[in-house]
């Protein structure tokens, strides 16, 4: 019996698979066991057809093939290439010591050629936890320039791998890709709104959840999409991340660039649970798709409880759990959330500009929703009005202003908090009749301030500005009292 390894991606997570090999005398046959039976199917005709195309007889004999652990998910295409190299190493083609210390995965073609896989990127991960080369085919070479690791092996055909293996040919080189350069996001010319603008520059500093409010017109996506520009430029281990999450998403294909940019994912208000957290099928959902980016829900009361609720717990925890049948899996989500909502359900209560038509039972049925299962979650509220006649007038400059991100103007030393920034803090919990959970949020978002402004401690005007953005929800319910 011959041992081949190779591995297998749930989520994005790779596991290793033991593909054990036997051929024993006996009426010629080819059995496959530990996939689904279409898979079998597929596989046991493109390997039978790919080794006899690159000059290997197979076998009269019977083939008996076992995949091991028998419950990981299995996605056939991944299992030719061990499966063939398993009859060519029992045939005495190959030296079975030739495939120890190695991971072999690559879906053959009827010729004898490697056709792209998904998921290389969890499999190099995987060889080097277990300190193995991983043989893949060449049509992955743009991830394995994404990699770029010593560990690793491309591979064109069966033929190529079978003289490679025996010291008789070269690997192809690995491309040198010059490190992907994350895409420098420009400001816009966005009037006016200096409030909005700072609030969303502290919320981006310290990564605090933040929903804007006010009525339609006045920029509150606009300026959600824009705060992406307030975020550093992704890391190459970021970027390696986000890659994987969106090859598990099916959302990268061979030709497609790596990510390179911090995510923006806006869900529409009617995304299913599913959609948004992520499905039992091991789809990732918009909360992992938005890792280590902006996760925007628009008109943030109309979204439905359900799906709300769901993001309670990956908001806490930054990854989500996803229970299946046979195996869960952990995505990552760590994702910073702009919300936007009007102020009422025609959008104009306590508007200068428009009279507000909504009935008090509207108004509460509305209330209700938007302090709905995540407002304790969000840390900052913003009110934007419609413009004044002097921000009209005044000159647009571009925003952001810096595309490096607003964090590497921001001082990385955390300051002290002084004694009169806590004393006016307690008297304003008194007055305010702030929980401990809202005490505690303001003394973060002050610290933001704080280190955001370079200042060397968090003193009595930091902790009024972060108030602030909690007297803005105050100003809202009165506005609706
Ligand atoms: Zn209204």
């Amino acid at each position: 019996m011959i041992l081949v390894h190779s591995g297998v991606v749930a989520g994005i997570e790779g596991f290793l698979i033991e593909v054990e090999v036997d051929v024993r005398p006996g009426l010629p046959g080819f059995e496959i066991v530990g996939l689904p039976s279409k898979t079998v199917r597929e596989s046991r005709e493109r390997v039978r057809s790919a080794l006899r195309n690159s000059g290997f007889k197979f076998p009269a004999q019977k083939v008996i093939v076992n995949l091991a652990p028998a419950h990981y998910p299995k996605d056939g295409a991944f299992f030719d290439l061990p499966i063939a190299l398993g009859i060519l190493a029992s045939q005495g083609h190959l030296d079975p010591a030739m495939l120890r210390q190695r991971i072999f995965a690559g879906e053959l073609s009827l010729n004898g050629s490697l056709k792209r896989i998904n998921g290389t990127l969890s499999l190099t991960e995987l060889a080097q936890e277990h300190g193995c080369q991983l043989v893949i085919p060449e049509a992955n070479s743009q991830e394995a320039s994404l990699m770029g690791s010593g560990n690793l092996v491309l591979t064109p055909s069966l033929s190529h791998l079978v003289h490679f293996l025996k010291g008789k040919t070269a690997a192809p080189p690995i491309p040198k890709a010059a490190p992907p350069q994350p895409p420098v996001l420009t400001g816009k010319l966005i009037k006016g709104q200096a409030h909005a603008k700072r609030a969303l520059e502290i919320a981006a500093a310290g990564r605090h959840h933040i929903m804007l409010l006010g009525p339609p017109g006045v920029g509150k996506t606009l300026l959600a999409t824009q705060a992406r520009g307030l975020l550093p430029p992704l890391s190459r281990a970021e970027m390696l991340t986000l890659t994987k999450i969106y090859e598990a998403a099916g959302l990268i294909t061979g030709h497609s660039p790596p990510i390179t940019e911090r995510p923006l994912r806006s869900p529409h208000h009617s995304v299913s649970q599913a959609g948004l957290i992520g499905s039992r099928n091991g789809r990732p959902g918009e909360i992992t798709l938005a890792h280590l980016g902006i996760l925007l829900l628009d008109e943030f009361p109309e979204f439905s409880h359900n799906a709300l609720q769901g993001l309670r717990e990956p908001l806490d925890q930054k990854e989500v759990h996803i229970s299946r049948a046979e195996h869960s899996l952990t995505y990552p989500a760590d994702f910073w959330l702009i919300a936007t909502a009007n102020p009422c359900p025609c959008g104009y209560l306590g508007s200068s500009v428009r009279f507000c038509h909504c009935t008090s039972q509207d108004l509460n049925r509305y209330q209700r929703k938007l302090r709905g299962p995540l407002l304790d979650r969000i840390e900052l509220f913003c009110y934007l009005t419609p413009l004044s006649e002097k921000e009209l007038q005044e000159k647009t400059i571009p925003w952001p202003q810096s595309s490096k991100g607003i964090e590497n103007r921001t001082n990385s030393n955390t300051p002290e908090i002084s004694a009169a920034a806590r004393q006016f803090l307690y008297k304003a919990q008194e007055s305010l009749g702030l929980s401990v959970r809202g005490l505690e949020n303001m003394l973060r978002i002050a610290t933001t301030i704080a280190k955001l402004d370079g200042a060397p401690s968090v003193d009595e005007p930091q902790v009024a500005e972060a108030l602030q953005y909690r007297l803005d929800t105050q100003l809202y319910s009165h506005l609706l009292a």
